[in-house]
């Protein structure tokens, strides 16, 4: 059966997006909320809460085929996001348990090294640099991490295919 036993192109792409969306939430600096703000840079966003409820929003509108693997899948790219940013050196944690708690936190060990931000950053010139490291240190292995997923779902199926059409 076509599509069966992988996760589609537009699933994987719309995780690659997922995996990024959440540093969406610097625009909120435009517009007066504070980096420790609950909606500020690494807030709610950042969170497994939010993860999973745009998770389960997209897989409903996507109606993939495989939707508890496609929703798993969008789940893992969003919420590794926040978990990765909790690995970082500067700025504040992320809030991974919001709406339950809006502690930011890091992890015991911060192995990626980011530049220290504050909230002017970003609406300067070195805004971009921080995002250049963010882009660096979260997006690219990130990238990487999406990319494995998509080839060996897809190497899985072509493997299916071929041992179903084996006789
Ligand atoms: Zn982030």
């Amino acid at each position: 059966m076509l599509g069966r036993g992988r996760i589609s192109i537009p699933v994987i792409v719309t995780g690659i997006v997922f995996s990024m969306l959440p540093d969406a939430d610097i625009i909120g600096f435009q517009f007066g909320i504070e980096y420790g703000d609950s909606w500020g840079h690494r807030g709610a966003t950042h969170s497994l809460t939010f993860a999973a409820v745009i998770a389960m929003l997209t897989t409903a509108i996507l109606r993939p085929d495989r939707y508890m693997i496609a929703g798993l899948y969008l789940f893992l790219a969003m919420a590794s996001h926040g978990l990765l940013d909790m690995l970082t050196n500067g700025g504040l944690g992320a809030a991974l348990f919001w709406p339950i708690s809006d502690a930011r936190i890091f992890a015991p060990i911060t192995p990626i090294a980011v530049s220290p931000i504050g909230v002017a950053d970003f609406i300067s010139a070195r805004g971009l640099t921080v995002l250049y490291s963010e882009i660096t240190w979260i997006w690219t292995p990130l990238l990487f991490l999406v990319g494995t997923v998509y080839l060996v779902s897809r190497g899985s199926a072509k493997w299916r295919q071929q041992s179903g059409t084996e006789k």
